[in-house]
């Protein structure tokens, strides 16, 4: 039943042990596909953050060709782990670059999401890469986030600008931009505001900081990052609508899957959005931003 399964955030590995009630160490069993497990696989799927409707489809496509047959649970996991990576295979994709410089990443999220971090990390990630980058302190509404920032720019050995708290967005954008033009830097990645309480407030100041960088830039943003937590699961569906409504969301970065979030709720993104997951986050310090695996990403959450 649904009460025995465990939530996909305390999930480990070998979770589908549970489909024949042995672990792996015992003999081989085999177990018939039938409904009765099918049900069971959607119940683990659910509950693994995948949503309902993906975890219907990705249970009826194990089903299909398969019904009836005697499956060991090595095997359903295997068939399950290539299903997961099939649906997230076409997300996979790393941040575009473009000739344009400079380019200019918008990065979007709420806050705590780990934008912050994340933003850290990609300046560091391609600074090692040979690019000049810039970052622009666009939350200027939160001193502790621009300082942090200020100490991720140090340590990735890229510029931050700041303005004072409580200034406008946009204007320190606007100098970003014209600062990343002088000084021929190659990425510009601009933090935002991520106070989702007042909404219709959040989507002025995105699009004004929008309208000015055109100014400098009309095809800018190249890209606009939302940057999603695993640990708010189901949550996350409702963060990229609500994203999408604010800005141009063009690709995501799922944090915290270090953790014990093992993030089966990016099988339900690719599925509902599509969009591109640039990247993942995997700790806390400067380097622990890793390319989105499918294979590896399916492997583990089917344990
Ligand atoms: P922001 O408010 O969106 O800017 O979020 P921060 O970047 O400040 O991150 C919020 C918290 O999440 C901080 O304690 C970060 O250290 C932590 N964090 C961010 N990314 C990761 C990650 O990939 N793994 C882990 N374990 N922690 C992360």
């Amino acid at each position: 039943s649904l009460e025995e399964v465990a939530p996909a955030s305390e999930a480990k590995p070998g979770f589908l042990a549970r489909l024949t009630g042995r672990s792996s160490a015992q003999p081989v069993v085999k177990r018939v596909l039938d409904d009765d497990m099918l049900e069971q696989l959607e119940e683990l799927l659910i509950a693994s953050d995948m949503g309902v409707d993906t975890a219907l489809r990705v249970t009826a496509n194990i089903a299909e060709g398969r019904f009836g047959k005697r499956l060991s649970t090595q095997e359903i996991k295997q068939i399950l782990a290539t299903e997961i990576a099939r649906v997230m295979e076409p997300v996979a994709k790393p941040l575009p670059l473009y000739p344009t410089t400079p380019q200019v990443v918008l990065v979007v999220g709420v806050n705590g999401s780990g934008k912050t971090t994340t933003i850290g990390k990609l300046a560091s990630q391609f600074k090692s890469a040979g690019k000049k980058v810039v970052i622009a302190a666009g939350d200027t509404f939160r001193a502790a986030a621009v300082e942090q920032l200020q100490v991720w720019g140090d340590r990735a050995g890229v510029p931050v600008l700041t303005a004072p708290e409580g200034s406008d967005p946009a204007s320190l954008a606007f100098d970003a931009m014209t600062k990343a033009q002088e000084d021929g830097a190659d990425l510009l990645l601009i933090d935002t505001a991520g106070r989702l309480q007042n909404r219709a407030d959040l989507m002025e100041e995105l699009s004004k900081i929008v309208r000015v960088i055109r100014k400098k830039d009309e095809t800018a943003p190249h890209n606009t990052l939302l940057v999603l937590d695993a640990t708010t699961g189901q949550n996350a569906v409702n963060q990229v609508e609500t994203f999408q409504k604010l800005a141009d969301v063009s690709g995501l970065v799922m944090t915290k899957l270090d953790g014990t979030a093992k993030g089966g709720i990016l099988v339900s993104l690719a599925d509902k959005f599509g969009l591109p997951i640039h990247a993942i986050g995997v700790g806390e310090q400067i380097d622990d931003l890793a390319p989105f695996d499918p294979e590896e990403f399916a492997a583990a959450l089917t344990g």
